[in-house]
């Protein structure tokens, strides 16, 4: 695998070295120069210096003995360098094989063990399986030899096809630009539960030039549902379940933008139960608070999907109607006026208690042209319609009149 450069110095490469054939031929080619000159040499010596013959031939007898002799001791020297160097050699083999043997199973004890699994897979069309570590049976339910049979990610059923794009393109760029990748999605596991998990690895080029996916997968379903939940905290109010405050702000701010920018009207209704107190006083603050909870529902229920209810606080709530000119907004809210009045809550004492409402409407750009403006107005208005008589929707008076008044 080509992860990391080629190491540059350290040792030689095998074929820079001297063949053994090579290496033998030369000692051969040595021995038989220094063997021939020898005998050659010495021969012409011992004659040069014994005349006799008797003497020459004893010298030639110890001349042989002493190049056996010689040559017996450079062999055994040979020798002993040569089988000390192959005993080394196979200790070191044998050193190798154990720490590799330990090494292995030192992984798949750490593999095994993972709070999650490991996987290896082909980073081609169908993400074909290589390997999978043990632990894919405690996440998925599959266990590794069912997903392996498998063959591929996108046969194994484990995740939709959206997801797997997402993945594919966060692989293709943790291989291109050489980064770890990480990705979250949800899985299917054999019993049916999704859950979701949290991909990590790295992308790397095989030695055949494949590119491969390697990497752990790990369950992080118990993270993604308190997310889940904080970001519902953030958001929504926690007795109704519409937005809170904070949140209704951000979507008139956002909707308002929305609507300068794009020229198009934009209705707001400020609604306020009438006489809420009596019913706390009449059935206890928890009685309140469902009234409080199941009409609000009825609010919520009886608007379009682009439209945003919140609690504005206490019993107050606003109703956020993009693209909504004055007329629309006007049949809206005696919609919702209808809608409450009609809906009576009935309390776990078995007593019905009947509510009303009474909205405020303001519509951009004719009676504001920003949230505060636009509050104000519909406020205002929601106030007008309490004195009126309550149970009923007035709407605010246009930005000129408005200027005029305060003349
Ligand atoms: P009106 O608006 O028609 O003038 O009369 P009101 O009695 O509704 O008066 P106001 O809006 O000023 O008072 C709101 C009351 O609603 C005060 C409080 O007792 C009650 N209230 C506000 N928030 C809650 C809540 O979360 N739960 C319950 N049970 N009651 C609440
Ligand atoms: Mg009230
Ligand atoms: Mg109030």
């Amino acid at each position: 695998m080509k992860r990391h450069p080629p190491e540059q110095g350290g040792s030689k490469p095998l074929q820079a070295d001297h063949g053994p054939m090579r290496r033998a031929l030369w000692a051969t080619c040595v021995y038989l120069v220094v063997g021939l000159a020898w005998i050659e040499f010495s021969d012409q010596l011992a004659e040069a210096w014994f005349q006799d013959a008797r003497a020459l031939s004893d010298v030639q007898t110890w001349k042989g003995f002493l190049f056996v002799a010689v040559t017996g001791l450079t062999l055994f020297i040979v020798m002993l360098r040569q089988l000390s160097k192959d005993r080394l050699l196979l200790l070191l083999q044998a050193r190798q094989r154990k720490v590799m043997r330990q090494h292995e199973r030192q992984l798949t004890v750490l593999l095994n063990n993972l709070p999650g699994m490991a996987f290896r897979f082909k980073n081609d069309a169908l993400g074909t399986f290589l390997f999978i570590s043990d632990g894919c049976e405690e996440l998925t339910g599959y266990s590794a030899e069912e997903l392996m049979k498998a063959g591929s990610l996108s046969q194994s059923g484990l995740i939709d096809k959206a997801s797997r794009l997402e993945v594919a393109k966060a692989a293709a760029q943790s291989i291109q630009q050489g980064e770890l990748f990480s990705v979250e999605f949800p899985i299917a596991c054999k019993d049916g539960r999704e859950i979701w998990v949290w991909a990590r690895g790295c992308g790397l080029t095989d030695d055949d030039g494949s590119r491969l996916l390697e990497g752990i997968v790990l369950d992080v379903s118990d993270r993604k549902a308190l997310e889940r939940e904080l970001e519902e905290l953030a958001t929504k109010d926690s007795l109704t379940g519409l937005l809170n405050r904070r949140e209704l702000s951000r979507v008139l701010k956002e909707e308002l933008e929305r609507a300068q920018r794009y020229h198009r009207s934009l209705a707001v209704l400020w609604i306020d139960f009438d006489h809420f107190k009596k019913v706390n006083d009449n059935y206890g603050h928890a009685a309140g608070d469902l009234v409080l909870s199941t009409a609000s529902r009825v609010l919520g229920n009886s608007v379009r999907g682009v439209d945003s209810v919140g609690r504005f606080g206490g019993e107050e709530f606003v109703v956020v109607l993009p693209e909504m000119g004055q007329t629309e907004a006007l049949e809206t809210a005696e919609r919702l006026r209808q809608a409450v009045r009609h809906n009576p809550v009935v309390l776990e004492s078995g007593d019905c208690v009947s509510v009303t409402i009474s909205t405020g409407v303001a519509v951009y750009p004719a009676h504001g042209t920003n949230v505060e403006e636009l509050s104000a107005e519909a406020d205002k208005a929601m106030y007008r319609a309490k004195m009126q008589g309550r149970d009923c929707v007035a709407i605010a008076q246009p930005a000129q009149s408005i200027h005029n008044e305060a003349i």
